[in-house]
């Protein structure tokens, strides 16, 4: 009897643990700012696709919700986390840039703007069921239901702050990561969502990425006062540490690319390069590296090749 009742708890205990996995639990970071972390890891079935962080900041008109997950479930429990953490509902999403992790909950705001700057949403409008598709292919049924809805463009010329319920936030349109980043900046707490500008302890993703304009965009994040930052992957920080060693890495990325292309080395040489160790640390860095290798190097080495004579 009492073993049917200790095994019954289990049962229970194993229940609530994966609704809790299910469910994206928000972390309060600042004052009225909560941040849904997401596992430091490459997409799979186990984590079902929630590897993006998202947040949201409560204003007393309502909250503005920065970046919506990778699935319809992932949407539904972030807003339903909203209402249960800030009482008033949703009333802007912000989509920080065209990659599926970051939106593909937007259907859970049909009801609410979801906004993008006029490059990503049109990014996502053309290719965002492709990248929906490989989406299904590596994380499956926790997508099921998940269809694209493309955000709205921001007005062009966008305005540099918008003010809910008289909470001040700071629209800053930047690319290199891809080719439309927006960070949004929350003037009350010093908070900054830096979207995939900005990796932390975790090796950042380059698909579409353009190294040295995303290490402009870092220098102009660095001048903003940050006491908080969100990175797009990784742990919340205080303080600007983060963007320094998103930094760190990309110049290394830059440098050893470069060099390869120069000693004339093939791709599989140019992946087996190791990282320093002060970057070894980093979530999926091997994984992510040689990905980096496929986007980057055919460009770099084709820019380093002798220029042919005439
Ligand atoms: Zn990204």
């Amino acid at each position: 009897m009492r073993q049917a009742r200790r095994a019954g708890l289990l049962l229970l205990l194993l229940a609530a643990a994966a609704t809790a996995r299910d469910f994206p639990q928000p972390q309060r970071v600042a004052d009225g700012v909560y941040v849904l972390e997401g596992a430091r890891e490459h997409f799979s079935r186990a984590n079902a696709g929630d590897i993006a962080n998202t947040g949201f900041i409560a204003t007393p008109a309502g909250a503005v919700v920065i970046d919506t997950g990778a699935s319809l479930r992932y949407g539904q429990a972030q807003r339903a986390a909203v209402r249960a953490t800030t009482g008033p509902d949703a009333v802007q999403v912000y989509i920080t840039h065209a990659h599926p992790d970051h939106f593909l909950g937007n259907q859970a705001y049909a009801d609410v703007p979801v906004q993008a700057l006029p490059a990503a949403a049109e990014r996502i409008a053309q290719r965002g069921d492709q990248l929906a598709q490989n989406l299904y292919l590596l994380v499956g049924s926790a997508m099921a239901g998940t269809a694209v809805q493309a955000p709205g463009a921001l007005p062009v010329p966008m305005p540099d702050t918008v003010v809910f319920g008289g909470r001040r936030l700071q629209l800053i349109a930047l690319q290199g990561h891809s080719a439309a980043d927006l960070a949004v900046f929350d003037e009350a707490t010093g908070t900054l969502f830096a979207g995939d500008l900005v990796f932390f302890e975790r090796a950042p993703t380059t698909p579409d990425a353009d190294l040295p304009t995303w290490l402009a965009a870092l220098d102009r994040l660095a001048r903003l006062p940050v006491r908080v930052l969100v990175p797009g992957h990784g742990p919340v920080v205080r303080g600007a540490e983060a963007i320094a060693q998103t930094r760190d890495y990309l110049r290394w990325v830059q440098r050893t690319l470069t060099e390869a292309a120069a000693q004339g080395l093939d791709m599989n040489e140019a992946m087996r390069l190791q990282a320093p160790e002060r970057l070894r640390r980093l979530a999926v860095l091997q994984a992510e590296w040689q990905r980096t290798v496929m986007h980057l190097y055919p460009a770099i080495e084709a820019g380093s090749l002798p220029r042919p004579s005439h």
